[in-house]
């Protein structure tokens, strides 16, 4: 079973991941654990402060590195006790290396302990970050509001690939960005169910034909055109030019 330790200010808020859909499903059947810790538990003094002003001035408030790293070395010594080897701390960042499939793809292979803390307010102690935290990742160039929305973004992208997790393994292989799907790395192919007919538009005709081949080499198709329509580069090479028959070609 993979494990994941949150520390954030709002434990809550991972119901989301470990109550609904897929991900719920697999920490039901105990393919994964989630487990949310409150920072505050681990603050000094009987108001349970875990931020204050920043040094300098200026806006906002800073989560203090004391409480930060009190969570997090109780949280290794429960990985510790449950039988878990030290894994790595992650903190949410929007400086932080931005998350892709193929990253989320090696942490599904990766360890099986993971320490997520999520920052809020200005964000953290860099003492904490200098310390403590092994790798920061981010959920794109834009800010939150607090690191729990894109630990849940990065959770659920990662439960959703451990063995067993979906219900049809091929799923996880013929759908966007995945290498091993039939155009590598490319967007997924557009999807059709009943009925036949909707608003006028009916399904293309080769999805009706039964032809398993000739349904692959459409999607294969289709697939290399959405991606070239809405996402040129994703196909381009290395020198940054589009490269049409490229990876979709092979
Ligand atoms: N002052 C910071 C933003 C702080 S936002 C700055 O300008 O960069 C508060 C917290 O939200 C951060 O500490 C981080 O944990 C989280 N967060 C915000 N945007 C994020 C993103 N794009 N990816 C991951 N975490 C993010």
């Amino acid at each position: 079973m993979t494990r994941f330790d949150v520390v954030t200010l709002f434990p809550e808020m991972f119901d989301a991941v470990t109550r609904f859909g897929i991900t719920g499903r697999a920490c039901e059947r105990k393919l994964a654990a989630v487990v949310a810790h409150q920072l505050r538990d681990y603050a000094y003094d009987t108001y349970k402060t875990i931020d204050d002003r920043p040094y300098g001035g200026g806006p906002g408030m800073v989560m203090m590195a004391g409480p930060l790293t009190e969570a997090v070395v109780a949280v290794k010594a429960q990985q510790q006790a449950a039988g878990y080897g030290p894994g790595p701390v992650i903190l949410m960042s929007p400086s932080g290396q931005r998350i892709d499939q193929s990253m989320i793809d090696r942490l599904a292979q990766g360890p099986a302990c993971w320490t997520l803390v999520c920052g809020r307010y200005e964000g953290v102690d860099q003492r904490f970050i200098d310390q403590q935290v092994d790798e920061c990742w981010s959920l794109g160039d834009f800010v939150l509001s607090g690191g729990e929305i894109a630990a849940m973004a990065i959770l659920d992208a990662v439960i959703r690939k451990l063995p067993g997790a979906l219900g049809e393994p091929e799923s996880a292989i013929q759908e966007s960005f995945s290498q091993q799907g039939p155009g590598g790395g490319i967007l997924d192919w557009p999807h059709y169910t009943r009925p036949e007919v909707f608003a006028g538009e009916a399904v293309p005709d080769v999805l009706l034909s039964g032809h398993h081949e000739r349904i692959a080499d459409w999607r294969k198709r289709a697939a290399l055109a959405a991606t070239q329509k809405l996402r040129p580069d994703l196909l381009a090479t290395p020198s940054g030019k589009p490269d049409p028959g490229g990876k979709a070609s092979t």
